[in-house]
Protein backbone atom coordinates (compact mmCIF):
# COMPACT_ATOMS: atom_id res chain seq x y z
CA UNK A 1 0.00 0.00 0.00
CA UNK A 2 1.20 3.14 -0.64
CA UNK A 3 2.21 5.68 2.11
CA UNK A 4 -0.58 7.72 3.32
CA UNK A 5 -0.91 11.48 1.87
CA UNK A 6 -1.64 14.35 4.22
CA UNK A 7 -3.50 16.61 1.93
CA UNK A 8 -3.65 20.45 3.14
CA UNK A 9 -6.89 21.88 3.06
CA UNK A 10 -5.88 23.72 -0.53
CA UNK A 11 -4.73 20.17 -1.83
CA UNK A 12 -8.18 18.41 -2.27
CA UNK A 13 -8.81 17.74 -5.81
CA UNK A 14 -7.55 14.07 -7.25
CA UNK A 15 -4.71 15.11 -8.62
CA UNK A 16 -2.82 15.93 -5.15
CA UNK A 17 -3.22 11.67 -4.67
CA UNK A 18 -1.12 9.19 -6.50
CA UNK A 19 -3.93 6.34 -6.82
CA UNK A 20 -7.69 7.27 -6.36
CA UNK A 21 -7.43 4.73 -3.30
CA UNK A 22 -4.63 6.06 -1.13
CA UNK A 23 -4.94 6.77 2.22
CA UNK A 24 -5.54 10.13 2.98
CA UNK A 25 -4.83 12.20 6.58
CA UNK A 26 -6.70 15.80 7.02
CA UNK A 27 -5.90 17.40 9.69
CA UNK A 28 -7.88 20.31 11.38
CA UNK A 29 -6.10 22.94 13.18
CA UNK A 30 -8.38 24.81 15.48
CA UNK A 31 -5.17 27.31 16.54
CA UNK A 32 -4.92 28.19 12.89
CA UNK A 33 -8.51 30.34 13.59
CA UNK A 34 -6.99 31.72 17.00
CA UNK A 35 -3.97 33.56 15.20
CA UNK A 36 -5.49 36.23 14.91
CA UNK A 37 -9.19 37.22 13.39
CA UNK A 38 -10.09 35.58 9.80
CA UNK A 39 -13.35 36.61 8.05
CA UNK A 40 -15.90 33.80 8.75
CA UNK A 41 -16.98 32.84 5.68
CA UNK A 42 -13.66 32.21 4.81
CA UNK A 43 -13.24 29.91 8.06
CA UNK A 44 -16.44 28.17 6.70
CA UNK A 45 -15.61 27.26 3.41
CA UNK A 46 -11.84 25.94 4.49
CA UNK A 47 -13.92 23.88 7.10
CA UNK A 48 -16.40 22.70 4.81
CA UNK A 49 -14.51 21.60 2.32
CA UNK A 50 -11.66 19.71 4.63
CA UNK A 51 -14.50 17.82 6.03
CA UNK A 52 -16.82 17.19 2.71
CA UNK A 53 -13.14 15.64 1.74
CA UNK A 54 -13.21 13.66 4.26
CA UNK A 55 -16.88 12.36 3.96
CA UNK A 56 -16.35 11.74 0.57
CA UNK A 57 -13.19 9.61 1.10
CA UNK A 58 -15.08 7.62 3.86
CA UNK A 59 -12.75 4.76 5.94
CA UNK A 60 -9.56 5.73 3.16
CA UNK A 61 -9.04 9.06 4.82
CA UNK A 62 -8.22 9.64 8.65
CA UNK A 63 -9.48 13.36 9.71
CA UNK A 64 -7.92 13.86 13.29
CA UNK A 65 -9.02 17.42 14.92
CA UNK A 66 -6.04 18.79 16.93
CA UNK A 67 -4.80 22.41 18.16
CA UNK A 68 -2.04 22.08 15.62
CA UNK A 69 -0.54 20.18 12.71
CA UNK A 70 2.22 18.53 14.64
CA UNK A 71 -0.27 17.27 17.62
CA UNK A 72 -2.34 16.48 14.43
CA UNK A 73 0.19 13.94 12.31
CA UNK A 74 1.35 12.17 16.37
CA UNK A 75 -1.99 11.73 16.30
CA UNK A 76 -2.00 9.95 13.43
CA UNK A 77 1.29 7.95 14.21
CA UNK A 78 2.13 7.05 10.64
CA UNK A 79 4.60 8.41 8.23
CA UNK A 80 3.22 10.08 5.47
CA UNK A 81 4.09 12.31 2.54
CA UNK A 82 3.06 15.69 1.64
CA UNK A 83 3.05 17.61 -1.67
CA UNK A 84 4.66 21.00 -1.00
CA UNK A 85 2.35 23.48 0.46
CA UNK A 86 1.67 26.81 -0.57
CA UNK A 87 3.29 29.28 1.87
CA UNK A 88 6.85 29.73 3.63
CA UNK A 89 5.87 28.62 6.99
CA UNK A 90 4.23 25.92 6.18
CA UNK A 91 7.05 24.63 3.67
CA UNK A 92 9.25 25.21 7.04
CA UNK A 93 6.89 23.23 9.60
CA UNK A 94 6.73 20.07 6.47
CA UNK A 95 10.22 20.05 6.49
CA UNK A 96 10.76 20.12 10.42
CA UNK A 97 8.20 17.28 11.19
CA UNK A 98 9.78 13.24 11.55
CA UNK A 99 8.63 11.10 9.12
CA UNK A 100 7.24 13.45 6.47
CA UNK A 101 8.27 12.75 2.94
CA UNK A 102 7.67 16.13 1.04
CA UNK A 103 6.91 15.51 -2.73
CA UNK A 104 7.31 18.46 -5.36
CA UNK A 105 4.01 20.67 -5.54
CA UNK A 106 1.31 19.84 -7.83
CA UNK A 107 -1.81 22.11 -9.42
CA UNK A 108 -0.02 24.52 -11.58
CA UNK A 109 0.63 24.78 -14.87
CA UNK A 110 4.35 24.35 -14.95
CA UNK A 111 6.51 22.89 -12.26
CA UNK A 112 8.83 24.99 -9.80
CA UNK A 113 11.34 23.79 -11.56
CA UNK A 114 10.26 24.51 -15.06
CA UNK A 115 9.66 28.08 -14.39
CA UNK A 116 13.09 28.25 -12.54
CA UNK A 117 14.63 27.13 -15.66
CA UNK A 118 12.04 29.64 -17.94
CA UNK A 119 13.35 32.48 -16.16
CA UNK A 120 17.06 31.44 -16.00
CA UNK A 121 17.07 31.70 -19.75
CA UNK A 122 15.77 35.57 -20.08
CA UNK A 123 19.23 35.96 -18.77
CA UNK A 124 18.23 38.68 -16.03
CA UNK A 125 15.40 40.25 -18.52
CA UNK A 126 12.39 41.31 -16.83
CA UNK A 127 10.32 38.17 -16.26
CA UNK A 128 7.45 39.82 -18.43
CA UNK A 129 4.08 38.15 -17.61
CA UNK A 130 3.20 38.44 -21.24
CA UNK A 131 5.93 36.51 -22.05
CA UNK A 132 5.72 33.67 -19.74
CA UNK A 133 1.94 33.68 -20.73
CA UNK A 134 3.16 32.95 -24.11
CA UNK A 135 4.76 29.98 -23.10
CA UNK A 136 2.51 28.53 -21.27
CA UNK A 137 0.26 28.87 -24.69
CA UNK A 138 2.55 27.16 -26.45
CA UNK A 139 3.77 24.61 -23.82
CA UNK A 140 0.00 23.13 -23.32
CA UNK A 141 -1.05 24.15 -26.84
CA UNK A 142 -4.31 25.94 -25.85
CA UNK A 143 -5.56 28.33 -28.09
CA UNK A 144 -3.26 27.43 -30.47
CA UNK A 145 -3.40 27.19 -34.45
CA UNK A 146 -0.57 25.33 -35.36
CA UNK A 147 2.90 27.65 -34.01
CA UNK A 148 0.46 30.55 -33.88
CA UNK A 149 -1.92 31.97 -31.55
CA UNK A 150 -5.96 31.34 -32.41
CA UNK A 151 -7.26 34.05 -33.90
CA UNK A 152 -3.85 35.70 -34.85
CA UNK A 153 -3.27 37.27 -31.46
CA UNK A 154 -2.27 36.59 -28.34
CA UNK A 155 -4.28 39.33 -26.18
CA UNK A 156 -7.47 40.40 -27.11
CA UNK A 157 -7.69 43.12 -24.10
CA UNK A 158 -8.51 46.13 -26.66
CA UNK A 159 -11.58 44.44 -27.37
CA UNK A 160 -12.52 43.84 -23.45
CA UNK A 161 -12.25 46.11 -20.64
CA UNK A 162 -15.84 48.11 -21.62
CA UNK A 163 -16.84 50.31 -18.86
CA UNK A 164 -20.38 48.78 -17.31
CA UNK A 165 -23.93 49.01 -19.79
CA UNK A 166 -25.51 52.03 -19.61
CA UNK A 167 -29.17 52.20 -18.57
CA UNK A 168 -28.96 49.17 -16.63
CA UNK A 169 -28.29 47.82 -12.48
CA UNK A 170 -27.08 44.50 -13.29
CA UNK A 171 -25.31 43.01 -16.12
CA UNK A 172 -28.16 41.02 -18.82
CA UNK A 173 -26.44 37.61 -17.63
CA UNK A 174 -27.44 34.64 -15.83
CA UNK A 175 -26.88 34.36 -12.09
CA UNK A 176 -23.68 32.55 -10.75
CA UNK A 177 -24.24 28.44 -9.40
CA UNK A 178 -24.82 28.60 -6.16
CA UNK A 179 -24.09 25.84 -3.84
CA UNK A 180 -26.80 24.29 -2.09
CA UNK A 181 -26.06 24.04 2.16
CA UNK A 182 -26.06 20.61 3.69
CA UNK A 183 -25.30 19.25 6.87
CA UNK A 184 -22.05 19.87 6.85
CA UNK A 185 -22.38 23.06 6.45
CA UNK A 186 -24.69 23.09 9.40
CA UNK A 187 -22.10 21.37 11.16
CA UNK A 188 -19.52 23.58 10.82
CA UNK A 189 -21.68 26.31 11.53
CA UNK A 190 -22.41 25.39 14.87
CA UNK A 191 -18.78 24.83 15.60
CA UNK A 192 -17.54 28.35 14.33
CA UNK A 193 -20.29 29.71 16.95
CA UNK A 194 -19.16 27.22 19.74
CA UNK A 195 -15.74 28.94 19.48
CA UNK A 196 -16.87 32.26 19.56
CA UNK A 197 -19.09 32.22 22.57
CA UNK A 198 -16.63 29.70 24.01
CA UNK A 199 -13.57 29.75 23.18
CA UNK A 200 -12.72 33.15 22.37
CA UNK A 201 -12.39 32.75 18.56
CA UNK A 202 -12.90 36.12 17.08
CA UNK A 203 -14.02 36.57 13.18
CA UNK A 204 -14.67 38.86 10.95
CA UNK A 205 -17.84 39.70 8.33
CA UNK A 206 -20.49 38.59 8.64
CA UNK A 207 -22.14 35.02 8.29
CA UNK A 208 -24.75 34.08 5.60
CA UNK A 209 -25.19 31.21 2.71
CA UNK A 210 -21.92 29.45 1.46
CA UNK A 211 -21.45 31.21 -2.04
CA UNK A 212 -18.67 29.01 -3.30
CA UNK A 213 -17.77 25.51 -4.62
CA UNK A 214 -15.94 23.15 -1.89
CA UNK A 215 -16.63 20.19 -3.77
CA UNK A 216 -14.73 18.32 -6.40
CA UNK A 217 -18.54 17.94 -7.87
CA UNK A 218 -19.79 21.96 -7.02
CA UNK A 219 -16.33 23.14 -8.64
CA UNK A 220 -17.56 21.30 -11.64
CA UNK A 221 -21.24 22.90 -11.36
CA UNK A 222 -19.83 26.05 -11.13
CA UNK A 223 -17.86 26.06 -14.29
CA UNK A 224 -20.27 24.70 -16.41
CA UNK A 225 -22.45 27.56 -15.41
CA UNK A 226 -19.49 29.68 -16.19
CA UNK A 227 -18.90 28.52 -19.18
CA UNK A 228 -22.80 27.70 -20.61
CA UNK A 229 -24.05 31.24 -19.25
CA UNK A 230 -21.71 33.69 -18.06
CA UNK A 231 -18.03 33.31 -20.33
CA UNK A 232 -19.61 35.20 -23.60
CA UNK A 233 -19.78 38.72 -21.44
CA UNK A 234 -16.50 37.76 -19.00
CA UNK A 235 -14.25 39.81 -21.28
CA UNK A 236 -16.61 43.18 -21.79
CA UNK A 237 -17.31 43.96 -18.81
CA UNK A 238 -14.10 42.24 -17.27
CA UNK A 239 -13.22 45.78 -15.68
CA UNK A 240 -16.92 47.22 -15.30
CA UNK A 241 -17.98 47.64 -11.18
CA UNK A 242 -22.06 47.78 -10.87
CA UNK A 243 -22.97 49.12 -7.67
CA UNK A 244 -26.19 46.23 -6.97
CA UNK A 245 -24.08 43.68 -9.42
CA UNK A 246 -20.92 42.18 -7.46
CA UNK A 247 -20.31 39.41 -9.68
CA UNK A 248 -21.12 40.61 -12.99
CA UNK A 249 -19.44 38.10 -15.60
CA UNK A 250 -16.65 37.40 -13.01
CA UNK A 251 -16.48 33.24 -12.41
CA UNK A 252 -16.27 33.14 -8.94
CA UNK A 253 -13.62 29.74 -9.22
CA UNK A 254 -11.01 31.03 -7.40
CA UNK A 255 -12.11 29.55 -4.11
CA UNK A 256 -12.45 26.14 -5.46
CA UNK A 257 -9.44 26.71 -7.31
CA UNK A 258 -7.25 27.77 -4.80
CA UNK A 259 -8.73 24.33 -2.64
CA UNK A 260 -7.11 22.51 -5.57
CA UNK A 261 -10.40 21.12 -6.32
CA UNK A 262 -9.66 22.31 -10.09
CA UNK A 263 -6.47 22.15 -12.16
CA UNK A 264 -5.88 25.44 -14.20
CA UNK A 265 -5.05 23.62 -17.14
CA UNK A 266 -8.08 21.65 -17.23
CA UNK A 267 -10.63 24.41 -16.36
CA UNK A 268 -8.41 26.47 -19.21
CA UNK A 269 -9.25 23.44 -21.93
CA UNK A 270 -12.50 23.16 -20.91
CA UNK A 271 -13.23 26.64 -21.82
CA UNK A 272 -11.12 26.31 -24.55
CA UNK A 273 -13.42 22.83 -25.60
CA UNK A 274 -16.49 25.05 -25.13
CA UNK A 275 -15.59 28.45 -27.00
CA UNK A 276 -14.81 26.05 -29.66
CA UNK A 277 -18.32 23.83 -30.10
CA UNK A 278 -20.32 26.73 -28.88
CA UNK A 279 -18.88 29.60 -30.72
CA UNK A 280 -17.83 32.05 -27.92
CA UNK A 281 -16.74 35.16 -28.66
CA UNK A 282 -12.61 34.52 -28.74
CA UNK A 283 -11.68 37.19 -26.54
CA UNK A 284 -13.56 35.99 -23.66
CA UNK A 285 -12.09 32.95 -23.72
CA UNK A 286 -8.71 34.38 -24.13
CA UNK A 287 -9.28 36.94 -21.65
CA UNK A 288 -9.93 33.97 -19.36
CA UNK A 289 -7.64 31.62 -20.34
CA UNK A 290 -4.86 34.57 -19.40
CA UNK A 291 -6.17 34.98 -15.76
CA UNK A 292 -6.26 31.27 -15.36
CA UNK A 293 -2.89 30.04 -16.49
CA UNK A 294 -1.34 33.60 -17.48
CA UNK A 295 -1.50 35.63 -14.25
CA UNK A 296 -2.96 32.80 -11.49
CA UNK A 297 0.36 30.93 -12.15
CA UNK A 298 2.64 34.20 -12.98
CA UNK A 299 1.72 35.13 -9.40
CA UNK A 300 2.49 31.91 -7.76
CA UNK A 301 6.05 31.62 -9.15
CA UNK A 302 6.75 34.83 -8.27
CA UNK A 303 5.56 34.33 -4.93
CA UNK A 304 8.64 31.91 -4.95
CA UNK A 305 11.21 33.34 -7.05
CA UNK A 306 10.93 37.06 -5.23
CA UNK A 307 11.40 35.53 -1.85
CA UNK A 308 10.47 35.53 1.47
CA UNK A 309 11.39 39.06 2.08
CA UNK A 310 9.65 40.68 -0.96
CA UNK A 311 6.56 40.42 1.35
CA UNK A 312 8.96 42.95 3.21
CA UNK A 313 9.21 45.43 1.07
CA UNK A 314 8.28 49.20 1.31
CA UNK A 315 9.67 51.04 -1.21
CA UNK A 316 7.54 54.03 -1.28
CA UNK A 317 7.79 54.11 2.55
CA UNK A 318 4.37 53.69 3.20
CA UNK A 319 3.85 53.78 7.15
CA UNK A 320 0.24 54.70 7.65
CA UNK A 321 -1.88 52.11 10.00
CA UNK A 322 -5.00 50.60 8.77
CA UNK A 323 -7.62 52.78 10.78
CA UNK A 324 -10.03 50.81 12.66
CA UNK A 325 -13.13 51.22 10.20
CA UNK A 326 -11.34 49.70 7.36
CA UNK A 327 -9.79 46.95 9.71
CA UNK A 328 -13.34 45.91 11.46
CA UNK A 329 -14.50 46.28 7.39
CA UNK A 330 -17.22 49.01 8.73
CA UNK A 331 -18.93 49.93 5.75
CA UNK A 332 -21.67 52.06 7.29
CA UNK A 333 -19.25 54.43 8.54
CA UNK A 334 -18.46 55.27 5.06
CA UNK A 335 -20.34 57.99 3.04
CA UNK A 336 -17.74 57.51 -0.77
CA UNK A 337 -20.14 54.73 -2.63
CA UNK A 338 -17.30 53.11 -4.02
CA UNK A 339 -15.95 52.41 -1.11
CA UNK A 340 -19.39 51.89 0.35
CA UNK A 341 -20.07 49.06 -1.24
CA UNK A 342 -17.05 47.37 -2.23
CA UNK A 343 -16.12 47.09 1.97
CA UNK A 344 -19.42 45.77 2.38
CA UNK A 345 -19.29 43.19 -0.09
CA UNK A 346 -15.80 42.73 1.56
CA UNK A 347 -18.05 42.35 5.27
CA UNK A 348 -21.04 40.20 3.64
CA UNK A 349 -19.30 37.67 1.45
CA UNK A 350 -15.60 37.90 1.77
CA UNK A 351 -15.49 39.12 -1.74
CA UNK A 352 -15.00 41.41 -4.72
CA UNK A 353 -13.33 41.12 -8.23
CA UNK A 354 -10.39 41.98 -9.43
CA UNK A 355 -10.93 46.15 -10.33
CA UNK A 356 -12.83 46.46 -6.64
CA UNK A 357 -9.95 44.79 -5.16
CA UNK A 358 -7.52 46.73 -7.39
CA UNK A 359 -8.56 49.98 -7.88
CA UNK A 360 -10.97 51.25 -4.96
CA UNK A 361 -9.44 48.94 -2.26
CA UNK A 362 -6.04 48.96 -3.99
CA UNK A 363 -5.96 52.21 -4.62
CA UNK A 364 -7.59 53.76 -1.74
CA UNK A 365 -4.07 51.87 0.99
CA UNK A 366 -1.63 53.66 -1.95
CA UNK A 367 -2.92 56.94 -1.73
CA UNK A 368 -3.47 56.85 2.05
CA UNK A 369 0.07 55.22 2.41
CA UNK A 370 -1.32 52.11 4.37
CA UNK A 371 1.51 49.60 5.41
CA UNK A 372 1.70 47.29 2.68
CA UNK A 373 2.46 44.03 4.77
CA UNK A 374 -0.51 45.23 6.84
CA UNK A 375 -2.56 45.95 3.69
CA UNK A 376 -1.24 42.75 2.61
CA UNK A 377 -2.72 40.55 5.76
CA UNK A 378 -5.97 42.15 6.13
CA UNK A 379 -6.63 40.98 2.60
CA UNK A 380 -5.37 37.35 3.08
CA UNK A 381 -7.96 37.52 6.20
CA UNK A 382 -10.75 38.91 5.14
CA UNK A 383 -10.85 37.44 1.65
CA UNK A 384 -12.61 33.71 1.31
CA UNK A 385 -9.64 33.37 -1.76
CA UNK A 386 -6.85 34.65 0.01
CA UNK A 387 -3.73 33.01 0.55
CA UNK A 388 0.04 33.94 1.20
CA UNK A 389 0.90 32.95 -2.24
CA UNK A 390 -1.56 35.04 -4.18
CA UNK A 391 -1.90 37.84 -1.92
CA UNK A 392 1.49 38.79 -1.48
CA UNK A 393 2.20 39.40 -4.84
CA UNK A 394 -1.27 40.94 -6.08
CA UNK A 395 -0.83 43.48 -2.91
CA UNK A 396 2.45 44.28 -2.18
CA UNK A 397 3.38 44.51 -5.81
CA UNK A 398 0.51 44.97 -7.92
CA UNK A 399 -1.57 47.36 -5.81
CA UNK A 400 0.86 49.00 -3.64
CA UNK A 401 4.29 49.40 -5.93
CA UNK A 402 5.90 48.28 -2.88
CA UNK A 403 8.17 46.32 -4.92
CA UNK A 404 9.46 49.26 -7.34
CA UNK A 405 8.21 48.23 -9.73
CA UNK A 406 8.73 44.71 -10.00
CA UNK A 407 4.91 43.53 -11.19
CA UNK A 408 3.83 46.57 -12.32
CA UNK A 409 6.22 49.52 -14.07
CA UNK A 410 3.60 52.03 -12.67
CA UNK A 411 1.74 52.38 -9.20
CA UNK A 412 -2.05 51.71 -10.26
CA UNK A 413 -3.07 55.13 -8.66
CA UNK A 414 -6.02 56.76 -10.02
CA UNK A 415 -8.68 59.41 -9.70
CA UNK A 416 -12.54 59.15 -9.23
CA UNK A 417 -12.51 59.74 -13.36
CA UNK A 418 -11.38 56.31 -13.62
CA UNK A 419 -13.89 54.82 -11.16
CA UNK A 420 -16.67 56.89 -12.81
CA UNK A 421 -15.27 55.39 -16.38
CA UNK A 422 -16.05 52.07 -14.95
CA UNK A 423 -18.73 52.02 -12.49
CA UNK A 424 -21.81 53.33 -11.66
CA UNK A 425 -20.94 54.34 -8.49
CA UNK A 426 -20.45 58.24 -9.04
CA UNK A 427 -23.95 58.85 -10.10
CA UNK A 428 -25.38 58.02 -6.54
CA UNK A 429 -22.44 59.48 -4.40
CA UNK A 430 -22.03 62.54 -2.38
CA UNK A 431 -18.97 63.30 -3.99
CA UNK A 432 -18.23 64.76 -7.48
CA UNK A 433 -15.60 62.88 -8.97
CA UNK A 434 -13.89 65.94 -11.03
CA UNK A 435 -14.12 67.89 -7.71
CA UNK A 436 -10.69 68.14 -6.06
CA UNK A 437 -11.17 70.80 -3.14
CA UNK A 438 -14.18 71.38 -0.93
CA UNK A 439 -17.14 69.94 0.32
CA UNK A 440 -17.74 68.04 -2.61
CA UNK A 441 -14.18 66.88 -3.32
CA UNK A 442 -13.98 63.27 -4.63
CA UNK A 443 -11.51 61.30 -1.81
CA UNK A 444 -10.28 59.72 -4.93
CA UNK A 445 -9.20 62.33 -6.69
CA UNK A 446 -7.95 64.59 -3.72
CA UNK A 447 -5.98 61.36 -2.72
CA UNK A 448 -4.55 60.47 -6.12
CA UNK A 449 -3.19 64.20 -6.42
CA UNK A 450 -1.88 63.94 -2.37
CA UNK A 451 -0.54 60.86 -3.70
CA UNK A 452 1.89 62.50 -6.59
CA UNK A 453 2.68 65.06 -4.84
CA UNK A 454 3.92 63.34 -1.75
CA UNK A 455 5.66 60.93 -4.01
CA UNK A 456 7.14 63.17 -6.63
CA UNK A 457 10.73 62.03 -5.99
CA UNK A 458 9.98 58.40 -6.42
CA UNK A 459 8.36 58.66 -9.12
CA UNK A 460 10.24 61.14 -11.24
CA UNK A 461 12.43 58.28 -12.56
CA UNK A 462 9.76 56.49 -14.33
CA UNK A 463 9.01 57.45 -17.68
CA UNK A 464 5.32 56.19 -17.59
CA UNK A 465 4.37 59.02 -15.13
CA UNK A 466 5.88 61.86 -16.74
CA UNK A 467 2.26 63.09 -18.01
CA UNK A 468 0.50 62.29 -14.62
CA UNK A 469 3.32 64.65 -12.88
CA UNK A 470 3.09 67.40 -15.54
CA UNK A 471 -0.25 67.66 -14.54
CA UNK A 472 0.38 67.85 -11.15
CA UNK A 473 2.57 70.87 -12.18
CA UNK A 474 -0.33 72.65 -14.04
CA UNK A 475 -2.58 72.24 -10.68
CA UNK A 476 -3.68 75.88 -9.07
CA UNK A 477 -5.43 74.39 -5.85
CA UNK A 478 -2.60 71.91 -4.80
CA UNK A 479 -1.89 73.42 -1.61
CA UNK A 480 -5.54 72.94 -0.74
CA UNK A 481 -5.95 69.87 -1.68
CA UNK A 482 -3.07 68.59 0.52
CA UNK A 483 -4.62 71.01 3.42
CA UNK A 484 -7.66 69.51 3.31
CA UNK A 485 -6.19 65.73 2.83
CA UNK A 486 -4.05 65.87 6.20
CA UNK A 487 -7.35 67.09 7.31
CA UNK A 488 -8.91 64.47 6.85
CA UNK A 489 -6.39 61.75 8.72
CA UNK A 490 -7.73 58.15 8.86
CA UNK A 491 -11.57 59.42 9.25
CA UNK A 492 -13.43 56.68 6.92
CA UNK A 493 -14.45 59.16 3.95
P1 LIG B 1 -12.37 35.79 -12.49
O1 LIG B 1 -12.43 37.23 -12.79
O2 LIG B 1 -13.46 34.95 -13.02
O3 LIG B 1 -10.95 35.28 -13.06
C1 LIG B 1 -10.70 33.90 -13.29
C2 LIG B 1 -9.59 33.38 -12.43
O4 LIG B 1 -8.36 33.96 -12.78
C3 LIG B 1 -9.72 33.63 -10.94
O5 LIG B 1 -10.58 32.68 -10.37
C4 LIG B 1 -8.29 33.49 -10.46
O6 LIG B 1 -8.00 32.16 -10.15
C5 LIG B 1 -7.47 33.91 -11.67
N1 LIG B 1 -6.85 35.22 -11.51
C6 LIG B 1 -7.15 36.34 -12.17
N2 LIG B 1 -6.32 37.35 -11.84
C7 LIG B 1 -5.47 36.85 -10.93
C8 LIG B 1 -4.39 37.40 -10.21
N3 LIG B 1 -4.01 38.68 -10.33
N4 LIG B 1 -3.75 36.59 -9.34
C9 LIG B 1 -4.14 35.31 -9.18
N5 LIG B 1 -5.15 34.75 -9.84
C10 LIG B 1 -5.80 35.51 -10.72
N6 LIG B 1 -6.90 36.03 -6.25
C11 LIG B 1 -6.93 34.97 -5.44
O7 LIG B 1 -7.20 33.87 -5.89
N7 LIG B 1 -6.65 35.08 -4.12
C12 LIG B 1 -6.31 36.27 -3.59
O8 LIG B 1 -6.03 36.30 -2.41
C13 LIG B 1 -6.29 37.41 -4.42
N8 LIG B 1 -5.99 38.64 -3.91
C14 LIG B 1 -5.97 39.73 -4.71
C15 LIG B 1 -5.66 40.98 -4.14
C16 LIG B 1 -5.59 42.11 -4.93
C17 LIG B 1 -5.23 43.43 -4.34
C18 LIG B 1 -5.84 41.99 -6.31
C19 LIG B 1 -5.74 43.18 -7.20
C20 LIG B 1 -6.17 40.76 -6.86
C21 LIG B 1 -6.24 39.62 -6.08
N9 LIG B 1 -6.58 38.35 -6.60
C22 LIG B 1 -6.59 37.27 -5.78
C23 LIG B 1 -6.81 38.16 -8.04
C24 LIG B 1 -8.27 38.29 -8.50
O9 LIG B 1 -8.78 39.52 -8.09
C25 LIG B 1 -9.17 37.14 -8.00
O10 LIG B 1 -8.58 35.93 -8.32
C26 LIG B 1 -10.54 37.19 -8.64
O11 LIG B 1 -11.14 38.44 -8.47
C27 LIG B 1 -11.42 36.08 -8.08
O12 LIG B 1 -12.72 36.11 -8.61
P2 LIG B 1 -13.16 35.13 -9.77
O13 LIG B 1 -12.82 33.74 -9.42
O14 LIG B 1 -14.57 35.42 -10.11
O15 LIG B 1 -12.19 35.59 -10.93
FE1 LIG C 1 -16.03 56.99 -5.36
FE2 LIG C 1 -15.39 59.56 -5.80
FE3 LIG C 1 -17.10 58.32 -7.42
FE4 LIG C 1 -17.82 58.91 -4.92
S1 LIG C 1 -17.33 60.36 -6.56
S2 LIG C 1 -18.17 56.97 -5.99
S3 LIG C 1 -15.90 58.64 -3.84
S4 LIG C 1 -14.94 57.83 -7.14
Amino acid sequence: PRTRRWLFADQLGPHFLDAPRQPVLLVESVDVFRRGRFHRRKAHLVLSALRHRAAELGDQAVLVRARTYREGLAECGEPVSVCDPTSYAARRLVRRLDDVEVLASRGFVVSEGQFAHWAGRRGGKRLLMEDFYRDVRRHHGLLMDGDKPLGGSWNYDHDNRQGPPKERTALDVREPWWPTEDEIDEEVRADLDRWEREEGVEFTGADGPRRFAVTRREALSGLRRFLTDRLEQFGVYEDAMMAQDPWMSHSLLSVPMNLGLLDPVEVARRAQEHGREHDVRLASVEGFVRQVVGWRSYTWHLYWHLGEDYKQRNALDARTELPRWFADLDADAVTANCLHHVLAGVRDEGWAHHIPRLMVLGNWGLQRGYHPADLADWFWRNFVDGYDWVMTTNVVGMSQHADHGVLATKPYASGGAYIDRMSDFCGGCRYDPKVRVGEDACPFTAGYWNFLAGHREQLEGNRRMTQALRGLDRLRDLDGVLHQESERGSAPP
